[in-house]
C-alpha cells in the first residue's frame, strides 16, 4: 500500500475571508488567519480537522494555477492530497500503472516536503497530489 491517510482537500475559492467565515459560522470549523503562500500565487487558509487538512485557495495573481481553475470551473475541489512514505516509488507506480504525472520530478512544498501532481485526465477527473510524509 501506497498510502493509507488523506493529508488534505484544496479547494479553489474567489474570495478566502468570505469562504473561511462560512466555514468558521455556518459549519463550526475552525479555520486559521489566511496566509501569503508567493510559490503557488494564493492566500490559503486551514481548516485544521483531526482527519486531515482543508484548503483554502484565493488565487492572488493571473499565474496562479487556481486562477486559471476557477476561470474555468468556477469554485470547488481542486485537489485531494494522498500523503505517500517515497515519492519516487509512489510516481513510478503511477507511472506503471499508464498514468500521467503533471511534474517528471518532485517538486518542494511547504516545509521542504516532496511532492508531484497526477494529471486529472489519468485520475477520473481529479488533480491529485502526492505528498510525501513529513519528518517533523
Ligand atoms: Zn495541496
Amino acid at each position: 500500500m501506497m498510502s493509507d491517510r488523506v493529508d488534505h482537500i484544496g479547494i479553489a475559492v474567489n474570495d478566502v475571508v468570505e469562504v473561511a467565515r462560512f466555514y468558521s459560522e455556518a459549519l463550526g470549523v475552525e479555520v486559521s488567519e489566511p496566509e501569503f503562500e508567493p510559490t503557488e500565487g494564493v492566500k490559503i487558509a486551514f481548516l485544521p480537522t483531526s482527519s486531515g487538512l482543508v484548503e483554502l485557495l484565493e488565487p492572488v495573481n493571473e499565474a496562479s494555477a487556481i486562477r486559471k481553475f476557477l476561470d474555468n470551473r468556477g469554485e470547488g475541489m481542486h485537489h485531494i492530497c494522498f500523503e505517500v512514505l517515497d515519492i519516487e516509488a509512489a510516481m513510478r507506480q503511477v507511472v506503471a500503472f499508464g498514468a500521467q504525472l503533471i511534474d517528471e520530478k518532485p517538486r518542494h512544498g511547504r516545509g521542504g516536503r516532496k511532492l508531484a501532481f497526477v494529471h486529472p485526465k489519468s485520475a477520473h477527473g481529479v488533480l491529485i497530489e502526492l505528498l510525501e510524509l513529513g519528518k517533523e
